[in-house]
C-alpha cells in the first residue's frame, strides 16, 4: 500500500474515532477516554492534516468547535462566534517562549521593539457560557454549542448564585459576558456522595458535573447543584465603553458585579509569562476547583484585533497546559480513569 493511502486511511480512522469520543465528552457529558489521549489523537490528526493538506475534509474535528447542541434545548445563534482556543503542544516553560515568538513574528516585530504585554489567568475546567444583558439585566444565557449555534440554557443559569441577574453600575444597552460554569472540588465530593446515596448518576470529575447540571431540562435540579462561575471574555456590546485592554474589560466586569478569578496579572513578554505558569503550578493543588493549564492572551485588544483568527481559535491567545495529570477515580466499584 502506498505511503499516501496509508495516511489517508489513518486519516480516516482517527476522525472517526475522534467524533466518537466528541459525542461522549460534548453531547453526553461522560467522556470515555482520558483528555491526554484525545489530545495526542487529535495532534496527529493535526499534523497528517497538515503534511497531506488535500486529506482535511471540512467536517474534520480540527476544523469545528465543540459538539452539536442537544435539540431538546432552543438553538441560540451567537452574535460573535464562541470559538476554542489553540493549545501550546510544549507543557515546558519553553512552550511561554514558543509563543511570545510566535506573537511577535505575526506582529512583524524586531528584536529593537518592546515587550508584548500579555494577561495571564488561569483555564478553569467547567463548561464555556455565554451571559447576555440587556438594560442590565441577564436576559439569555447559552452553551457554546458548536461555536456559532449554542443552546439556551437560561433557566438553569439563573439558579447559579455567582452569577448577577442584574448587573451593578450604568446599564448598556447589550453587554455579553463570555466565563465558565464550573464545580468546586469539595462541592463535586460532596454532591458525589449525595448522589451516590441516593443511587442517582454520578459524575467522573468537576468539568462533567458542572456540564451535565447546565445541560439538562429540570432547573429544579441544576437548582441543588453547587456551581460557580469566572467571567473571562466579552460577546457582544452595544453601548458599553469598551476598555482598551483584556486586564481592562475584566476590570469593568468585576465592576458590573460579575466573578472574575483573583489569580489573573499581566506581564512582560516570555519571561513574564513563563514566571505566571512556574507560579501557578506550585499553587494548582492547593486552588479549590481544577484547571488544566492558564491561559495567555495579548492584552491590548487593538492588537488582538490585528493578530484575528484561524478556523477554530483566536490568535492572540494560547492555553498552555501542565503535564496530564492521569487521575484514577472509583465509582461504584469501577474503575474510570479521567
Ligand atoms: P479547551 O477546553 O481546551 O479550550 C477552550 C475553552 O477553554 C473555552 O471554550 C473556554 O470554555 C475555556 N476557558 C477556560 N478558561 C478560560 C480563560 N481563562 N479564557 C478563555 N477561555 C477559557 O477546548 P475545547 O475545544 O473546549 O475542548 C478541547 C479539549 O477538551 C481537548 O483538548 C480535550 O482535552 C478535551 N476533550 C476531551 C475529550 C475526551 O473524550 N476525553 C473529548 C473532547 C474534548
Amino acid at each position: 500500500m502506498s505511503g499516501e493511502s496509508n495516511a489517508a486511511e489513518r486519516a480516516a480512522a482517527l476522525r472517526a474515532e475522534i467524533a466518537r469520543y466528541d459525542h461522549a465528552y460534548y453531547v453526553l457529558d461522560a467522556p470515555t477516554v482520558p483528555d491526554a489521549e484525545y489530545d495526542r489523537l487529535f495532534r496527529e490528526l493535526e499534523a497528517l492534516e497538515a503534511d497531506h493538506p488535500e486529506l482535511c475534509t471540512p467536517d474534520s474535528p480540527t476544523r469545528r468547535v465543540g459538539g452539536k447542541p442537544l435539540a431538546q434545548f432552543t438553538p441560540v445563534r451567537h452574535r460573535v462566534p464562541m470559538l476554542s482556543i489553540r493549545t501550546e503542544t510544549d507543557t515546558e516553560a519553553s512552550g511561554a517562549y514558543a509563543f511570545d515568538a510566535r506573537i511577535r513574528r505575526e506582529l512583524g516585530l524586531g528584536e529593537d521593539d518592546g515587550p508584548v504585554e500579555y494577561a495571564a489567568e488561569l483555564k478553569f475546567d467547567g463548561l464555556a457560557i455565554n451571559l447576555r444583558y440587556e438594560h442590565g439585566v441577564l436576559v439569555q444565557a447559552a452553551t457554546r454549542g458548536d461555536g456559532e449555534t449554542g443552546e439556551d440554557v437560561t433557566q438553569n443559569i439563573r439558579t447559579v448564585r455567582a452569577i448577577p441577574l442584574r448587573l451593578k453600575g450604568a446599564a448598556p444597552e447589550v453587554l455579553e459576558v463570555r466565563g465558565e460554569v464550573y464545580m468546586r472540588r469539595d462541592d463535586f465530593e460532596r454532591m458525589n456522595a449525595r448522589q451516590l446515596a441516593a443511587e442517582e448518576k454520578t459524575f467522573v470529575n468537576p468539568r462533567n458535573a458542572a456540564a451535565g447540571s447546565i445541560r439538562q431540562l429540570d432547573p429544579g435540579i441544576a437548582a441543588r447543584r453547587p456551581l460557580s462561575f469566572f467571567a473571562y471574555g466579552l460577546g457582544e456590546t452595544v453601548g458599553w465603553q469598551v476598555p482598551e485592554t483584556h486586564s481592562g474589560v475584566l476590570d469593568a466586569l468585576q465592576e458590573h458585579g460579575l466573578p472574575v478569578c483573583k489569580h489573573r496579572e499581566v506581564l512582560q513578554g516570555a519571561d513574564g509569562l513563563a514566571g505566571f505558569h512556574a507560579r501557578i503550578d506550585a499553587l494548582r493543588d492547593s486552588l479549590p476547583f481544577d484547571i488544566d493549564g492558564v491561559v495567555y492572551k495579548v492584552d491590548s485588544l487593538a492588537l488582538q484585533q490585528r493578530l484575528g483568527f484561524v478556523t477554530r481559535e483566536p490568535r492572540w491567545a494560547v492555553a498552555h497546559k501542565y503535564p496530564a495529570q492521569e487521575a484514577v477515580t472509583l465509582l461504584r466499584g469501577i474503575e474510570v480513569q479521567v
